[in-house]
């Protein structure tokens, strides 16, 4: 069996070969032609958890698997992976297992592709200033792959601790030859950004929708379970709300959620998921003072993809 490492995922599975598998990824998904589980999540002690996300992709000859993967959120603190696990590939033809690939590195990496497709499809095209919430892993790969969709002309980033989203502002411009500057506040960075991409492992939001400007687009990232939010109901309410699987945000959209809890949304406000705007069955942005948002949960489908990609050509 093909056993693929984190620095083969990482020298590999470039945005310029992730962006497109993802984007037909989530196009199969939406016309139906990939089969799934909605994700399972087993909680752990200490707010960390279990996922187990199966599923089969389209094509003939495309393998079945799944992806393992823990969440610990403390890692961070230690210098570790948040999501760690495998992504175990079967081939369709005997039913053999035929990779085993890091999970941890796919994951950074086809989530911010992801991301970078829904921006790709959602933002204005002259979208060129990129706010990030969050100054961990997810934040990097999010600089890396929204800049490769968009003519990006600066990065500015907020997090808990000045600190570390001065020591990230500094390490992002060198690597990607950028202005990035760090913020003390969210509120004048959402006032000066064309893009946002919020990435932590917030539990109550840290953005407002009255912050936010007319003409922007959101990458909700980081809350992948119902539970956490990292933007307020206001935010949801004004968005046009795109997801990446509508059943995966009616189950465990927590933003999405707590607005329809409070009676303030139905289930039609999300307008489409992504596939389905990627296929052109939807329009995008209708208007360029339309605020976008892209909920993302994540997908079983992005990480078969990424692996098989690696499995078959490596
Ligand atoms: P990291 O552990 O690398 O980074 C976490 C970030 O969140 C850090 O910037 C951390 O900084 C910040 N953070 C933690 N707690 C809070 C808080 N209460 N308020 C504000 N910021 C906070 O994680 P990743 O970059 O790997 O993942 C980021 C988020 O995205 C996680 O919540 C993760 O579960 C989610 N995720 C979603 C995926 C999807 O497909 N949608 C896929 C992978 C991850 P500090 O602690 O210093 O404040």
């Amino acid at each position: 069996m093909r056993v693929i490492g984190r620095e083969e995922v990482a020298r590999r599975l470039t945005y310029e070969v992730c962006i497109p598998l993802v984007r037909a990824a989530m196009i199969a998904f939406s016309e139906g032609e990939t089969l799934q589980h909605l994700r399972s999540i087993i909680p752990l002690a200490g707010g960390r958890a279990f996922g187990i996300m199966p599923g089969a992709m389209a094509a003939s000859g495309a393998p079945f698997g799944a992806k393992l993967i823990s969440v610990y959120p403390d890692n961070f603190a230690k210098g570790r992976q948040s999501h760690q696990g495998v992504v175990v590939l079967f081939e369709p033809e005997t039913g053999e297992p035929v990779c085993v690939a890091h999970a941890g590195e796919i994951t950074a990496i086809r989530t911010a592709a992801a991301s970078a497709v829904a921006t790709d499809a959602l933002a204005r095209p002259e979208a060129s200033r990129l706010g990030l919430l969050g100054y961990g892993e997810q934040a990097a790969t999010h600089a890396r792959a929204i800049a490769k969709v968009r003519r990006l002309e600066s990065i500015a980033v907020w997090g808990r601790s000045k600190d570390r989203a001065e020591a990230f502002a500094a390490r992002t411009s060198a690597e990607l030859g950028l202005p990035a500057t760090a913020m003390n506040e969210v509120e004048p960075l959402a006032a000066d950004a064309d893009i946002i991409c919020t990435v932590t492992a917030a539990r109550e939001p840290i953005l407002k929708g009255a912050w936010v400007r007319p003409g922007t687009h959101l990458n909700l990232v980081g809350s992948s379970v119902a539970g956490p939010v990292e933007v307020d109901n206001d935010l949801v309410v004004r968005s046009r709300f795109v997801a990446d699987s509508r059943e995966g945000v009616l189950r465990q959209g927590a933003e999405f959620l707590r607005a329809k809890e409070a009676g303030l949304i139905g289930d039609d406000h999300i307008v489409a998921e992504i596939g389905q705007i990627l296929a052109g069955a939807v329009p995008g942005r209708t208007s360029p003072d339309q605020i976008t948002a892209y909920k993302s949960l994540g997908h079983v489908v992005q990480d078969l993809a990424s692996a098989w990609a690696l499995c078959a050509e490596g």
